[in-house]
């Protein structure tokens, strides 16, 4: 049992400092017991993917003696298919893992803004009142615990 100190979801006392919001955040978001779950299914998540980028790794740097780099290597490989086929989706899970690892730095109070409010309502400090917003549904973070995008927001992201 690790001790925490990060403050409750919607406390009006947490106060992140020089780039806090510019609205006080509504009350919502997961609970402590949703986060603690959540950061579970992220370790788990994080997990599986270290082991597929070295994988990945090891197959873009074959026969290379390379140390590992993603800039370097997508220089060095890009006539080679396989290779460039490996660079690409470890380009994509290295994304996904900077994903994980911000959400999990969230959740332990480290980054900001709080774990499961979304960074573009939060970033504009302005929200529609009658809807869940800043606020990720809980429904959605189980299913895309990294999520940092409220569904409006992501949804005028893939438009683009
Ligand atoms: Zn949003």
């Amino acid at each position: 049992m690790a001790p925490t100190t990060h403050p409750a979801p919607g406390d009006p006392s947490s106060d992140d400092g020089a780039e806090g919001p510019a609205r006080a955040l509504p009350r919502g978001g997961p609970s402590a017991a949703d986060k603690a779950r959540l950061r579970e299914q992220l370790l788990a998540l994080r997990s599986g993917l270290l082991r597929s980028n070295r994988d990945l790794a090891h197959e873009a740097l074959k026969g290379s003696g390379q140390v590992f780099s993603v800039d370097h290597f997508a220089d060095q490989a890009s006539d080679n298919t396989d290779q460039a086929i490996s660079i690409s989706l470890l380009e994509s899970e290295t994304d996904l893992l900077k994903a994980i690892e911000t959400a999990i730095l969230k959740i332990d109070g480290q980054a900001s803004p709080p774990y499961g409010v979304c960074e573009d309502c939060h970033m504009q400090g302005a929200w529609a009142p009658e809807t869940s917003a800043p606020w990720i549904p809980t429904g959605r973070l189980g299913v895309v615990p990294y999520a940092h995008l409220c569904i409006a927001h992501q949804e005028e992201q893939e438009e683009q």
